[in-house]
């Protein structure tokens, strides 16, 4: 469907970045099947385009690539919409690094994506969205802590406590602010992974392998729903049960 018919459409409109690939889009499609008209947002030109091609033509989905990172890419793409109820922010990057091997420049990058991305995106969302308005930001069980990539822990343990801050300022507009946290997901990023770390980060989840993108997504249809909008602040864990603690008595 273009843009341009979906613009008179009275459907509750959906922002998803990062939405071109893995979380984000599981999640877009989710939400157009629950019946929001979603607007994708990436930088990443090739994975929107291969989400156009394998999209459904019934599902009222528009792909738009901008950085997230890119304020006023983001304002003119925004600014465009005659409403906005719901913003997901999913767009993230990863890298493992051991602690000592973390530079400045790989730190201000993980910082500039994960977290100030998220920022620019729930707070032009906020200030376009009525009251009952939805924000589901994505962090990740990293944020409770992880080995390898203390970068990408901070940058998320960052997004979890810039949601509940967000909840309690925006509690005034009525609108909702949560944080899904996914543990290991197949996704782009899990794919970049070389297979001995790909096998080991598996055996340590619960259930001995990655979650599928859509399991992520139904945490975040529910919390992107309008009949959930009195639950704010909160950061919803879909990792299979790791952050609760070991298997073994
Ligand atoms: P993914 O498949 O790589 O999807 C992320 C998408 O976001 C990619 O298309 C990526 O494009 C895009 N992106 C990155 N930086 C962007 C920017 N500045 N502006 C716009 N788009 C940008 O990875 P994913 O695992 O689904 O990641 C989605 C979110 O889930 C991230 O926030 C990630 O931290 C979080 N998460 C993932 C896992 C997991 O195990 N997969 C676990 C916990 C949390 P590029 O390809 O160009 O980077």
């Amino acid at each position: 469907m273009t843009r341009e018919i979906l613009k008179n459409d009275s459907r509750e409109t959906a922002v998803v970045t990062g939405g071109g690939s893995g979380i984000g889009r599981a999640t877009a499609i989710r939400l157009a099947q629950d019946g929001f008209r979603v607007l994708v947002v990436d930088r990443d030109a090739k994975a929107l385009a291969g989400m156009k091609a394998g999209l459904d033509g019934a599902l009222a989905i528009t792909c738009h690539e901008v950085d997230v990172c890119d304020r006023l890419a983001m304002c003119r793409l925004l600014d465009d919409e005659a409403r906005l109820d719901v913003m997901v922010c999913a767009a993230g990057i990863g890298q493992m690094l051991p602690f000592d091997a973390i530079t400045d420049q790989d730190f201000r990058a993980m910082l500039e994506v994960n977290l100030l991305g998220v920022f620019i995106g729930a707070q032009e969302a906020s200030r376009r969205m009525k009251a009952g308005g939805r924000i589901v930001t994505i962090s990740s069980r990293a944020a409770i802590g992880g080995g390898g990539f203390a970068h990408y822990v901070a940058a998320k343990a960052g997004v979890v406590g810039l949601t509940r801050a967000m909840a309690i300022d925006l509690r005034g507009k009525s609108i909702a602010v949560n944080s899904v946290a996914p543990g290991f997901t197949e996704t782009g990023i899990t794919r970049a992974l070389t297979p001995e770390q790909h096998a080991k980060f598996s055996a340590l989840e619960p259930s001995g392998h990655p979650a599928d993108p859509a399991e992520i997504a139904n945490a975040v249809s529910f919390l992107a729903s309008p009949k959930t909008s009195f639950i704010t602040g909160q950061t919803l864990f879909v990792d299979g049960g790791k952050s609760v603690g070991s298997l073994l008595l």
